[in-house]
């Protein structure tokens, strides 16, 4: 589509009739990634584990003019994830738009890290995106139509001492996007992936409370800060839309030039 003055440039970025499903969108970055998207004209679908929670924002958005439901499935759970999407598929309608932004932090020495807990972090780091991206992928690719746009982390290039099972999920995740770019784009879809840097949710709330943390944070990211979670939004659109179609299995790194900087 070239732009021209029936089809302005801004139309390529138009969600409008489309579907977004956002995994882990109870709260942070999901969250606010759903209304980034409603706000650009799509129809939200929140997933998460607590129904309450994902009711409430659900209103919210509503409330606010935007078109929003729910489904509640646990991304771990292979069989739930594949019945909740073909259901929501088969009864309400297409899913275009898949964010797979549900994921978790268990910080910890290598040497002294819980097997256990290594199983949960991959479990919903990386089998979750698997799940999710598979279950619509094949209705995707029966449309030759999709977006996949899988949260991945500043992780994906970088270690940082005592989260390095975390460091190995969002490493994952990058080579998982460029496996479903190379699978799937033949059938019309892109998969690309969104990098944040460090941004204030409750992840990593530990990680917010330590002054000496921001500190160092500051001092080693060019722009001097915190990310601001609005400041997600403009990629996830990007991906999301017309304006991406030919890019695919990038990672667009939003980390204000930490992972270009020593
Ligand atoms: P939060 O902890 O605020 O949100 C994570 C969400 O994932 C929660 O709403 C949680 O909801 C949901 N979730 C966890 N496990 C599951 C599951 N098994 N099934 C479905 N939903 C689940 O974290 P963030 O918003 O910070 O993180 C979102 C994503 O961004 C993660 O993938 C994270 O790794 C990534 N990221 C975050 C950065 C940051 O600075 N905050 C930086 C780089 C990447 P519930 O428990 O209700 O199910």
């Amino acid at each position: 589509m070239s732009p021209s003055r029936e089809k302005p440039s801004l139309a390529l970025f138009d969600l409008t009739g489309k579907t977004a499903l956002i995994t882990g969108a109870a709260g942070g970055i999901g969250a606010v990634l759903a209304r980034g998207l409603a706000g650009a004209g799509a129809r939200i679908v929140l997933n998460g584990r607590r129904r309450e929670k994902l009711e409430a924002l659900a209103g919210e958005l509503e409330n606010d003019g935007f078109a929003a439901g729910i489904l509640v499935f646990d991304v771990t759970d292979h069989e739930a994830t594949r019945s909740a999407i073909d259901a929501y598929e088969a009864e309400t309608g297409p899913i275009d738009i898949l964010v797979n932004n549900a994921g978790i932090q268990i910080r910890g020495p290598l040497e002294d890290y819980d097997p256990a807990d290594f199983e949960r972090i991959m479990a919903t780091n990386v089998t979750g995106v698997f799940n999710a991206a598979q279950a619509c992928a094949r209705h995707m690719i029966d449309r030759r139509a999709g977006k996949i746009v899988n949260i991945a982390s500043v992780q994906t290039a970088l270690a940082r001492k005592g989260i390095a099972p975390y460091t190995a999920t969002k490493g994952a995740v990058g080579n998982l996007t460029k496996g479903m770019a190379t699978d799937w784009a033949q059938y019309g879809i892109q998969a690309n992936a969104i990098a944040p840097g460090y941004f204030d949710t409750p992840l990593n709330k530990a990680l917010v409370e330590d002054d000496a943390f921001s500190a160092w944070l500051a001092a080693r990211t060019p722009a001097g800060r915190w990310g601001r979670l609005e400041e997600l939004v403009g990629a996830a659109v990007f991906l999301a839309s017309d304006a991406s179609s030919f890019v695919n299995g990038h990672v667009l790194y939003v980390d204000g030039a930490m992972t270009v900087s020593l």
